[in-house]
C-alpha cells in the first residue's frame, strides 16, 4: 500500500520494545496507519528503546514481525529506513544529548539537585497545607554558590524543563479544546542523573526532528501533552522544531468488569490471537471499531475501506469496551467473505504439526476438500478446523470423556443398532438419506432427530459439537463410519 507521499502529513508509531504486542498497541498503530493512508502521507515507525533495563530485542522482533502479519506498512522506519535515519532511540543519544544541552544553555532546562527523600518530604508537606504536590521549583534558579556546594556534597543532578507560567491550551483532535493551568504542570525531569535521556525528551525531540505533523496516541499519554506543547515552543526557539503538531486522543480500551483492559490481561495478547487463527483483517476491523465506527449499518469491512473512509474527527472520545465475542463474530465473517481457495490456504497451518494430532500421511486431500466449504461458513476462528476435521483422519475418533457422557444415555445403544441397520441400508451419496436414516430409526425408538442424532454423532467423530453431521458422515463414508458405531456399541455392552 505504501506509495510516494502526496500530502505533507506525516504521523508516527512509536512502540517501546517491551514484552509481546498487545491489542491496544495495534489499535494505536492501525489508527495511524488508517490516517496516513486515508491522507496519502507518511507513516512513520519508530522503536522508543531508551530504557535498556526493560527493552529487548526479542520484543521488537516480534514488534515488527505482528505488524508484518497484519499487514500495517509504515513508510520509513527500521528495515526501510528513510531520512531521519537511524529510527531506533538507542542509536539516537547524541542527538538527546546535544539538544539537552542547548535546552539548558537557553535557560530552558536546569539542573536539579533535589534528593528523592526531599522532593518526597516537600511533596508531603504541599499536599498537608493543601498546595500542588508537584516539583515546587526548588533548583530553578540555583545560584553558582549552592550548585558548588551540591556538588561538593557529591550530590548528581537530574536535568528539569521549565515550564513556563503560562496556561495550555490546544484543541486534541479527538476531544476537542482542552486547558492545562501551571498548577497542573510542573517542572519535569527530561534527563537521568546518569545522563540517559527520558520519554519525555526523546519523544517530542524525535517528533519535531522527523516532521511529525499529527499525534495520534491513547489517552493515557494526554497528561504529557502540555508538557510537549511547553517543551515544543522551546525548540521551536532553538530551531530544532517547525512546528507543533496536532494531538489526538484515542479512547481508554475496557475489559473485563469495566477496567482498563491491561496489558496483563490475556485477551490483550496478540498473540493470542494469531495463534487462535484471526485473520488479520477480521482483527483489524475489530480493533478499529475500539473507538471508531465504519457506518451506522455496516461493522465488517476490509483494511483498504476503513482507508477510504477514516476521519480522526469520528473517533469517539468515550471508553471503548472490548468484546471477544465481537472480535470473534467479525473474525467469522471475514472468513466467510475469503475465497475456498483462499480459506483453505489460510487453515494450512492447523492441518499440519504442531496443531494436527493426525499422521501425515492420514490427511486426505480430497476428504480435505470436500469437508471445507461445510467448515467455512462456520467457523469464528482457524484454530477450530483441526478438531471440526480430526474425525476424518485420526484412525479412531478422539475420546472425548464429556461428549461421551453427555449423549450416551440409557437406551443409546438401542439406538445405535437401529441407526446403524437404517444406515447401512441408506444411499451413502446423499447427506438428506443419511439424515432420514437416523430420523427413522429416532422415531422407531421416540426420539426427535436431535436426540437421535448425538449417539451417532458422539461415535463417529468423538464429539458431541462439530460440522453438520450428515455431511461429516458422507465425506468419512460408509464403512469406517458404520464400524465406529459397532465400536461404540462395543464399549457400551463393555
Ligand atoms: N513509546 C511511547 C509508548 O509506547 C510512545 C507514546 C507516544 O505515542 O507518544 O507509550
Ligand atoms: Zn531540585
Amino acid at each position: 500500500m505504501a506509495s510516494a507521499p502526496s500530502t505533507d502529513v506525516r504521523v508516527r508509531f512509536c512502540p517501546s520494545p517491551t514484552g509481546n504486542p498487545h491489542v491496544g498497541l495495534v489499535r494505536t498503530a492501525l489508527f495511524n496507519w488508517a490516517f496516513a493512508r486515508h491522507h496519502q502521507g507518511t507513516l512513520v515507525l519508530r522503536i522508543e528503546d531508551t530504557d535498556a533495563a526493560r527493552d529487548s530485542e526479542e520484543s521488537y522482533r516480534q514488534l515488527l514481525d505482528s505488524l508484518r502479519w497484519l499487514g500495517l506498512d509504515w513508510d520509513e522506519g527500521p528495515e526501510v529506513g528513510g531520512p531521519h535515519a537511524p529510527y531506533r532511540q538507542s542509536q539516537r543519544m547524541d542527538v538527546y544529548a546535544d539538544v539537552a544541552r542547548r535546552l539548558k544553555e537557553a535557560g530552558h532546562a536546569y539542573d536539579c539537585y533535589c534528593s528523592a527523600e526531599e522532593l518526597e518530604d516537600r511533596r508531603a508537606a504541599a499536599r498537608a497545607a493543601g498546595r500542588p504536590s508537584g516539583y515546587d521549583g526548588h533548583c530553578r534558579d540555583l545560584t553558582a554558590e549552592q550548585t558548588a556546594a551540591y556538588l561538593a556534597e557529591g550530590r548528581s543532578a537530574i536535568v528539569r524543563f521549565r515550564m513556563p507560567d503560562k496556561t495550555i491550551t490546544f484543541t486534541d483532535l479527538v476531544r476537542g479544546e482542552l486547558t492545562f493551568t501551571p498548577d497542573n504542570v510542573p517542572d519535569y525531569g527530561i534527563v537521568r542523573a546518569n545522563g540517559a535521556p527520558l520519554y519525555t525528551l526523546v519523544n517530542p525531540v524525535d517528533d519535531a526532528l522527523m516532521g511529525i505533523t499529527h499525534v495520534l496516541r491513547g489517552e493515557d499519554l494526554l497528561s504529557s501533552t502540555p508538557r510537549q506543547i511547553a517543551l515544543y515552543e522551546a525548540l521551536i526557539g532553538l530551531g530544532v522544531a517547525k512546528q507543533i503538531p496536532d494531538f489526538g486522543h484515542l479512547p481508554y480500551v475496557m475489559g473485563e468488569g469495566n477496567k482498563k483492559l491491561s496489558k496483563r490481561d490475556p485477551e490483550s495478547s496478540l498473540n493470542l490471537y494469531r495463534e487462535r487463527g484471526f485473520l488479520p483483517e477480521g482483527l483489524l476491523n475489530y480493533l478499529s471499531l475500539l473507538g471508531w465506527s465504519y457506518s451506522a449499518d455496516q461493522d465488517v469491512f476490509s483494511p483498504a475501506e476503513m482507508v477510504a473512509r477514516f476521519d480522526i474527527a469520528d473517533v469517539n472520545a468515550n471508553p471503548a469496551r472490548f468484546d471477544l465475542k465481537k472480535a470473534e463474530s467479525i473474525n467469522g465473517d471475514h472468513i466467510r467473505l475469503l475465497s475456498p481457495e483462499a480459506f483453505a490456504a489460510a487453515c494450512t497451518p492447523w492441518l499440519r504439526a504442531p496443531h494436527a494430532p493426525w499422521a501425515p500421511e492420514d490427511f486426505d486431500e480430497a476428504a480435505w476438500q470436500a469437508i471445507a466449504p461445510h467448515a467455512q461458513t462456520r467457523l469464528t476462528v482457524l484454530s477450530d478446523i483441526t478438531a471440526n476435521v480430526d474425525f476424518l483422519f485420526l484412525p479412531e475418533p478422539v475420546a472425548d470423556e464429556a461428549s461421551w457422557a453427555k449423549a450416551m444415555k440409557e437406551g443409546s445403544d438401542a439406538l445405535l443398532r437401529t441407526a446403524r441397520e437404517k444406515l447401512a441400508g441408506a444411499d451413502w451419496t446423499s447427506p438428506e438419506a443419511l439424515k432420514e436414516a437416523v430420523l427413522a430409526a429416532g422415531e422407531a425408538h421416540g426420539l426427535k432427530l436431535g436426540k437421535a442424532q448425538a449417539p451417532v454423532r458422539v461415535a463417529v467423530t468423538g464429539r458431541t459439537v462439530g460440522l453438520p453431521l450428515f455431511e461429516s458422515l458422507q465425506v468419512l463414508g460408509r464403512d469406517r463410519a458404520l464400524a465406529r458405531i459397532d465400536a461404540a456399541l462395543a464399549r457400551l455392552a463393555a
